[in-house]
């Protein structure tokens, strides 16, 4: 049977239907729509006002490469200047391959790039340091739980740099629903409620921080990339098979087959959550240590980084962050922890970087901490 026409057009033959609407389209009318969307958003959630400098966290995946294109397109209309600015994670076989993607993107887009560092920003620390510091101990899971962390500091610092005056992060609406189902998971009702909705307001001093592609699913995310001819870094990161959030991925597709709206339906119970007067965190203060947002005495990158140099990792990670206070004060430098180490294996290689059938997966647990 030959494909329709396109429904908007009208001329095209349809290439796709789009998954949330059924709607018969070619690629260029998908693309012009998708864009249209993204618009949409930001103009309907007033989040990037004109005059803004945008720092887009850009990690060389779909999700990052899909909101650099489309705000490209956007920001004359926006009246926006951007600014890549990827983050180095410090982990061997995964992140140089993706922030050579990254690289290649600025030059082809002709974007300014600037990447910081975990290594030059937390006294030497990488995530392959912090694996080999919790290894052993049973909580080899919580990798991902200090990954996330310090790099929403790390964005942050690197949005500074540039002198950004607003974050956008590329979380699409399944992140979203699978950080909503993870807070549910793990009953962190304070959480829940700060991850739904657009973004955050910059408080505290912290900048601005939003998600243009939120309403849109991974599926169109995919199809837009494709469409568009975009190249993006497809490997999963070595972290990523111990994540919580794979089980919360895997409950969502259960879900999603059952009820195709679960998705949208998630993201927009965070959204009412988030809204709800009594689901409103306490009021954050400062860390003691860095002035940065904290709804402690120590923000949670500090704590965990106190953790890390007390050969105490796990201390700062939930119930077991109360121990930090009777601990006496880390004597050991930072830079002791981070010896060099047989790098870890390779992450599994997809043979098909760019083709539909991918693996999309580069970050498992980006969004759960709200970056
Ligand atoms: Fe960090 Fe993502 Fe890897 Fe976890 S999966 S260690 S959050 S890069
Ligand atoms: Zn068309």
């Amino acid at each position: 049977m030959p494909a329709p026409t396109c429904a908007s057009c009208g001329s095209a033959r349809a290439a796709l239907r789009r998954p949330r609407s059924g709607q018969a389209l070619c690629g260029s009318c998908f693309c012009a729509a998708f864009e249209a969307e993204v618009l949409h958003t930001v103009l309907a959630g007033r989040l990037l006002p004109p005059g803004a400098v945008v720092a887009v966290g850009a990690s060389g995946g779909k999700d990052s490469t899909v909101l650099a294109h489309v705000l490209r397109a956007l920001a004359p209309r926006l009246d926006i200047s951007l600014h890549l600015v990827a983050v180095d994670e410090g982990i061997s076989g995964y992140r140089d391959a993706a922030l050579a993607a990254v690289r290649r993107q600025a030059a082809l887009w002709e974007l300014p790039l600037t990447v910081v560092s975990y290594a030059d920003l937390f006294g030497g620390w990488t995530m392959d340091a912090v694996a080999r510091s919790t290894a052993g101990s049973g909580r080899s899971r919580s990798c991902c739980t200090f990954c996330g962390v310090l790099r929403r500091r790390a964005l942050e610092e690197g949005a500074r740099l540039v002198g950004a005056t607003h974050i956008v992060t590329g979380h699409n609406a399944d992140d979203m629903a699978e950080t909503v189902l993870m807070n549910f998971l793990r009953g962190d009702a304070g959480r829940l409620a700060r991850a739904g909705g657009l973004g955050s307001a910059g408080e505290g001093g912290a900048l601005p921080r939003c998600r243009p592609l939120h309403l849109a699913s991974q599926k169109e995310v995919v199809l837009y990339a494709h469409f568009r001819r975009l190249h993006y870094f497809s490997e999963e990161c070595v972290y990523a098979p111990e994540a919580f959030r794979g089980h919360a991925r895997d409950l969502l597709k259960l879900l999603e087959a059952a009820r195709p709206s679960a998705v949208l339906d998630l993201v927009h119970s965070a959204e009412r959550l988030a809204l709800a007067p009594a689901a409103k965190p306490p009021r954050p203060g400062a860390c003691s240590r860095c002035g940065a947002l904290a709804s402690r005495e120590l923000c949670q990158a500090c704590a965990l980084l106190d953790g890390l140099n007390r050969g105490r990792p796990l201390l700062a990670i939930g119930k077991g962050r109360r121990g930090l206070r009777e601990e006496p004060p880390a004597c050991a430098p930072p830079a002791a922890a981070p010896t060099p180490a047989p790098a870890p294996p390779p992450p599994t290689t997809c043979a098909q970087q760019n083709d539909l059938r991918s693996r999309s997966v580069t970050c498992a647990y980006q969004t759960s901490i709200g970056m």
